[in-house]
């Protein structure tokens, strides 16, 4: 849905629907407004809503309090809407974790879009949800993501297999495509992580019915501090341009460095 402020007027019968979704809570770890650092939207005011749990551990989560130590506190959608209403932006990233565990995250988008505003859903797509959503952001997890024994922030092990499992659906990655506007976004380090970008984008490729293009693929340089980014940056912007894939920024990392709430 195109970003229209006059659009922040509900219908009578939008307004009946929502009544009875005003008190469904979600677990919320944060609420805040700051900039779209990533992705296509980047440098975009934004109301970002980070909800809490995710199906899946990457042992370099850097949002550890929403997958591995779970913290939140639950916010009715009413209380939501309005501290979305609270400020000046017409955009909203949902985010977490991962947001689409929740069931009640589809009313919250629809509530969302009943009031004009533009949803980001930031996803690692393995969830597909039918929903309200603008643009799905989607952050496959490469097979350098899984929490191995020695990498596992715990020091236990037990996600290994079960995130393995996860982390990858060609079909759910394809409805997605089929059905919103998205962006595949991938962490990258380096050249090592082509080969399973490369072979990913050809599956849902092949499992799509409409089409990717390559500035629907995004590279994003690995790093949640200036420090890191300085190591990943110029290396993915190199390795964009070889495979014609996008670079985006983290502009949030380079603004604010690893400043929470932003
Ligand atoms: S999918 Fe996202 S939120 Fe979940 S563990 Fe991985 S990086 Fe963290």
């Amino acid at each position: 849905m195109p970003v229209n402020a006059d659009a922040k007027t509900e219908t009578s019968a939008n307004m009946e629907e929502d009544t009875n979704t005003d008190a469904r809570t979600l677990p919320i770890n944060e609420l805040f407004y700051s900039l779209q650092g990533e992705g296509k939207l980047a440098g975009t005011p934004s109301v970002f809503i980070r909800t809490s749990g995710c199906n899946l551990r990457c042992w370099f989560c850097d949002s550890y309090h929403t997958s591995w130590e779970p913290t939140h506190a639950g916010m009715t959608l009413s209380e939501i809407i309005d501290e979305v209403e609270s400020s000046d932006a017409n955009h909203v990233v949902v985010t977490g974790g991962e947001p689409l565990v929740h069931d009640d995250v589809s009313h919250l988008l629809e509530r969302l879009s009943n009031a004009g505003y533009h949803t980001t859903v930031e996803t690692n797509g393995t969830i597909f949800t039918d929903t309200a959503i603008d643009l799905a952001s989607i952050s496959p997890k490469l097979a350098s993501s899984t929490p191995t024994a020695e990498r596992d922030p715990k020091g236990e092990g037990e996600w290994a297999e079960r995130h393995e499992e996860r982390r990858i659906d060609i079909d759910t990655l394809a409805t997605f495509v089929n059905n919103y506007e998205t962006q595949l976004k991938f962490v990258v380090t380096d050249e090592s992580d082509m080969k399973e970008i490369k072979t990913l984008v050809a599956d849902v490729r092949d499992a799509a019915e409409v089409p990717i293009h390559d500035t629907d693929v995004l590279l994003m340089p690995e790093g949640a501090t200036r420090d890191g980014l300085d190591e990943t940056r110029e290396r993915v912007a190199e390795l964009a341009m070889k495979s014609g894939y996008r670079y985006t920024p983290r502009l949030h990392v380079d603004l604010w460095n690893d400043a929470p709430g932003t």
